[in-house]
């Protein structure tokens, strides 16, 4: 294991909502992802760099020590089910909830009512199954990838399971918010090895983090 210490970010909302976590730990990050091309950042300490990932390959880069900690979403933690991974803070940022949501006009509380199996398209299948077994709702539930929005609309399901946060997108793709199951936020997730090892430089580090986290 190597002296640097790496830390995995994927680009736009949490890398933007890492930056003052990181600033109240004295670490600044010297290029703008948005603007260069690079996936390994410097940052204004020798032993520190940033990686940029997909937000859905955190955890596997944290769990597997190609980097020693990151920053995930509780949604994308709960997919990958979270192995290898300690998990000391939520950071209380990038927040947003996991909701149903089905055409306007789809009577959603009507079909759960009569019974009916529904066909769920998501990106979230291991929180979409638990929340219908929860509910005791049948479902036939289709693997996607992105655009879920498209899903109801062109009848390739009744409903999506989805993250919402102002409700704009499906308003613009007249969908209907039906069911808000979930709050989401994003999570510290650290190699469980590398705290072991790297302790000295980890703990401090988690600590000046813990004392950043924004308030509601
Ligand atoms: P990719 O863009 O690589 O396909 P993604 O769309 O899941 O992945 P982001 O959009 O950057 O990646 O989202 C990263 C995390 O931010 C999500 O895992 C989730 O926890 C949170 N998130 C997603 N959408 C929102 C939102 N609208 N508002 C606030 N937080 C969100
Ligand atoms: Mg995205």
């Amino acid at each position: 294991m190597s002296d640097m210490i790496t830390l995995a970010l994927s680009k736009g909302r949490i890398f933007e909502e890492t930056l003052p976590l990181l600033a109240a730990a004295g670490i600044e990050v010297l290029e703008d992802p948005e603007k260069s091309r690079k996936l390994i950042l410097p940052t204004n300490r020798a032993d520190v760099q940033v990686v940029l990932v997909r937000a859905t390959d955190v955890p596997t880069y944290v769990g597997h020590g190609g980097a020693d900690l990151g920053v995930a979403g509780k949604d994308v933690l709960i997919e990958h089910g979270g192995e290898g991974l300690y998990q000391p803070l939520d950071l209380n940022i990038a927040r947003c909830r996991m909701s149903v949501a089905v055409r306007e006009g789809f009577d959603y509380e009507a079909a759960v009512r009569q019974g009916s199996r529904i066909r769920v398209a998501t990106k979230y299948t291991t929180i979409a199954r638990q929340h219908f077994a929860d509910k005791g709702v049948h479902v036939d539930l289709i693997k996607l990838y992105g655009s879920m929005e498209l899903a109801p609309l062109t009848g390739l399901a009744d409903a999506i399971v989805d993250l919402v946060s102002t409700g704009k997108t499906l308003k613009a793709n007249h969908l209907v918010e039906v069911e808000p199951f979930m709050e989401i936020s994003s999570r510290l997730v650290v190699n469980q090895a590398a705290l072991k090892l790297k302790r000295d430089r980890l703990r401090p580090l988690i600590d000046a983090f813990a004392a950043a986290i924004p308030k509601d």
